[in-house]
């Protein structure tokens, strides 16, 4: 059995979002077009409190892009972003939502953010992904969606841990690539610990 995992497909994520990622609205029609050719498909979302450690404005003094460390754990600051329950944070318009069976909520804890669709950056919580792909005899994870660099790399890295054999739809995700090499460092990265990246029409 295999899933397909949609990244953080959420309106703030879109160009004209709160936190755009380049070009993330010419993966709609793609996304669509893969949807019917999976029997199980799932979604996830950021998903954060107003005073979620990942927002800039949460830190006085601080601006966007600096980072600081929080209960250890060392934190890039965005801006305000994927805040729930708001149009932001919905799965944005146009997307093929009616065989989306499950949605995966992350970084709802105020005081850590979650990169991973599958566990909070300090691995100390489970979004419940994992468990769910599980019960559902998946063994294949095939993964699309936004970032590259963020979110799609560190759901890949812990499927991989988890044991699913993973696939990365490389035209099907977009990075943020606030260094201009972190889509390509990011595509390294997943292919040397296992990944298999494919392009969507060899899907
Ligand atoms: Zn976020």
């Amino acid at each position: 059995m295999r899933a397909f995992v949609i990244v953080d497909m959420q309106n703030d994520f879109m160009p004209a979002g709160a936190l755009g990622v380049p070009q993330a609205n010419l993966l709609i029609p793609m996304i669509n077009r893969l949807i019917p050719q999976f029997s199980l498909v799932v979604a996830t979302q950021d998903w954060h409190p107003l005073n979620h450690v990942s927002f800039a404005i949460n830190h006085p003094g601080k601006k966007v892009g600096e980072r600081v460390v929080v209960e250890g754990q060392e934190q890039i600051l965005w801006p305000v972003h994927c805040v729930r329950n708001t149009k932001g944070a919905a799965l944005v318009d146009g997307l093929e939502k009616g065989q989306i069976a499950c949605a995966f909520f992350k970084g709802t804890d105020p005081m850590i953010d979650s990169y991973s669709a599958f566990f909070d950056n300090a691995h100390l919580k489970s979004t419940g992904l994992g468990e769910y792909l599980k019960t559902h005899e998946v063994e294949e994870v095939v993964i699309a969606g936004v970032a590259t660099d963020y979110c799609v790399l560190y759901s890949a890295l812990d499927a991989l841990k988890l044991g699913f054999r993973v696939v990365v739809i490389k035209d099907a995700c977009r990075a943020i690539n606030v260094d201009p090499e972190d889509e390509k460092k990011a595509f390294e990265m997943m292919r040397t610990k296992g990944a298999t990246i494919l392009r969507s029409s060899e899907v």
